[in-house]
């Protein structure tokens, strides 16, 4: 499955598998979608959610993203050469997107959970997101490589319980992964040092060729904070 996080029914982090990673009774529960940036395994299945939802939805759903990766989608993907355009975007009752304007660092609300876009090391400006409610935060890295900025305000975060980390490459790929902006096992292990002991860390985004090498990896290291996140799986916090 390609990236996206469904957090309590109705929030969704990036867009890549939500029109087939999601039921149909799921789909029509979500309410709003934040993207992280908009690399293709992020924001594939928007344009076919998007339309796969037209003749059901009575209010728009909610898009926070950035103003350049909302041009970038409105530009590259919401077009009629790829797809359909935003402006046709709309049945009998409603339009189908509203757009919610997202900025670096600067706090908001969404579907009553407070969340800080923080940014991190990518080949473009990628978001982190540190989710919270009245009880416990977590933080989504995204896509990203070794990282400084962001960690300050999670690790200054109280009520933080899990960090959920891009790990796409296994060790011997360490280059591949400086270059593309993420981790491999062993930029993984250094940046752990950075986050503070009391938040589980789970891996994320894995590449498929090398899923099974990197959970090989992970087991190896033996370390209990340390876990390959499952997909499919819902985690409380
Ligand atoms: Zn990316
Ligand atoms: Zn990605």
């Amino acid at each position: 499955m390609l990236t996206s996080y469904l957090i309590n029914d109705t929030l969704a982090v990036d867009a890549g598998a939500l029109s087939v990673g999601l039921s149909r009774a799921e789909q029509l529960r979500l309410r709003s979608i934040i993207i992280t940036h908009t690399h293709l395994d992020h924001v594939a299945s928007l344009p076919l959610l998007i339309t796969d939802l037209f003749e059901d939805l009575r209010e728009p759903l909610k898009l926070f993203a950035t103003a350049s990766d909302f041009e970038a989608l409105s530009a590259h993907i919401f077009n009629p050469r790829m797809w359909i355009g935003l402006e046709t975007l709309k049945n009998e009752h409603t339009e189908l997107l509203s757009y919610q304007p997202m900025e670096s660092g600067r706090s908001f609300t969404a579907e009553g959970l407070r969340v800080t876009p923080l940014p991190v090391s990518h080949t473009v400006l990628t978001h982190g997101l540190l989710v919270e409610d009245e009880t416990s935060a977590v933080f989504f890295t995204s896509d990203t490589g070794p990282t400084e900025r962001a960690w300050q305000a999670v690790n200054e975060c109280a009520k933080l319980r899990a960090v959920l980390i891009d790990l796409s490459f296994p060790a011997a790929l360490t280059e591949l992964a400086r270059v593309s902006g993420h981790h491999s096992t062993t930029t993984l292990v250094e940046e752990m040092k950075k986050i503070k002991p009391a938040a589980t860390v789970y891996a994320i985004h894995l590449k498929t060729p090398y899923r099974d090498r990197i959970i090989a990896e992970i087991e190896a290291l033996n370390d209990p904070r340390l876990t390959v996140a499952e997909v499919g799986r819902e985690y409380l916090f």
